[in-house]
């Protein structure tokens, strides 16, 4: 008898900027094996749920440990999966990876479009042309993501006639052009309002996902938020005068961009009353526990210092 033990193959390795799951989704269809669950379950057993927007699970870590890459964990996250996208924003006992919980933000749902798989016309026929295959880009999938900033084109969402669950990539397999395979109608496209600010946060948004901002983190974030608002405190507020300031900040916020805009971003069963979106609270920004949306962070940071290089202290 051997002692040796045989690690799980994939039949697949990562095209450039490839989301995991799509690479677990290739990696089935090459298996021959009829079922999603059966081709994965050797692998990983945390395999249902095969969504966009998770930035740190199991099956992450087990399908690096499958390859077992010469890059550390962090730098296969940050190629492979939307983790560098969140990792400022994370509260200080999350950004090491060490837990590997099943982790996103709590209000994924409510930014518009960010449960659901997406890709860009361009980018396929692209792919197909030099790889001969069409895959998911991590890019296409970050939360508010509308465009590809490559193309300048519109992402296309999967057609909600033939499949049931548009988060689900096992159900809905590889990325076409611009037509379902199943019924040939024309997806969905995210075009929409557009203006500068929108532009801005689809560009920092990659600039996110390229780690290009390794000295930013929550605690920086949150002290210039209060500094801002001129509070010592924001999760328990002392004074009436700064529950004021805090009122006042979060009015500057809701009005401060296009009403498009917001609309654009979130979804509008987050509407509440006198209030634009309940999402984009700068309360649940400052808590230090909360994983809040980064889209609400970059919005605060658009209007608070224009440009992520204007943060204080960022370089400190
Ligand atoms: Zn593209
Ligand atoms: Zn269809």
């Amino acid at each position: 008898m051997s002692s040796v033990v045989r690690k799980p193959q994939i039949n697949a390795y990562p095209f450039e900027g490839e989301h995991v799951i799509s690479l677990m989704v290739r990696h089935h269809l090459y298996s021959g094996i009829r079922d999603y669950g059966n081709a994965m379950s050797c692998l990983t057993d945390d395999y249902k749920q095969p969504v966009p927007y998770d930035f740190s699970r199991p099956l992450y870590r087990d399908i690096y440990e499958a390859f077992a890459p010469s890059m550390n964990y962090e730098t296969f996250l940050g190629k492979y999966t939307p983790y560098y996208y969140y990792a400022p924003f994370l509260p200080a006992s999350l950004s090491n990876q060490s837990s590997d919980k099943r982790q996103s933000a709590k209000n994924i749902n409510r930014v518009k479009c960010a449960t659901q798989w997406r890709h860009c016309g361009e980018c396929v026929k692209d792919d197909i042309k030099n790889i001969g295959e069409a895959y998911y880009h991590v890019a296409h999938q970050i939360p508010g993501m509308s465009h590809c900033v490559k193309h300048g084109t519109p992402l296309f969402v999967p057609c909600n006639c033939c499949y049931r669950d548009l988060r689900l990539l096992h159900w809905i397999g590889l990325p076409h052009e611009s037509h379902c395979p199943k019924c040939h109608t024309t997806y969905n496209n995210l075009d929409g309002y557009m203006d500068d600010d929108i532009e801005w946060i689809l560009r920092t948004s990659l600039r996110f996902l390229n780690n290009e901002f390794p000295g930013l983190n929550l605690s920086i974030l949150q002290q210039a938020y209060r500094d801002y608002i001129g509070v010592d405190e924001i999760e328990k507020y002392s004074s009436m005068i700064d529950k004021k300031r805090l009122t006042k900040a979060q009015r500057e916020l809701d009005n401060y961009f296009a009403p498009a805009l917001y609309e654009r971003l979130f979804d509008r069963t987050s509407f509440n009353g006198n209030r634009k979106f309940v999402e984009l609270w700068i309360s649940q920004m400052t808590y230090s526990e909360k994983i809040t949306v980064p889209i609400c962070h970059l919005l605060m940071i658009r209007m608070l210092f224009g440009e992520i290089e204007n943060i204080p202290n960022l370089m400190s």
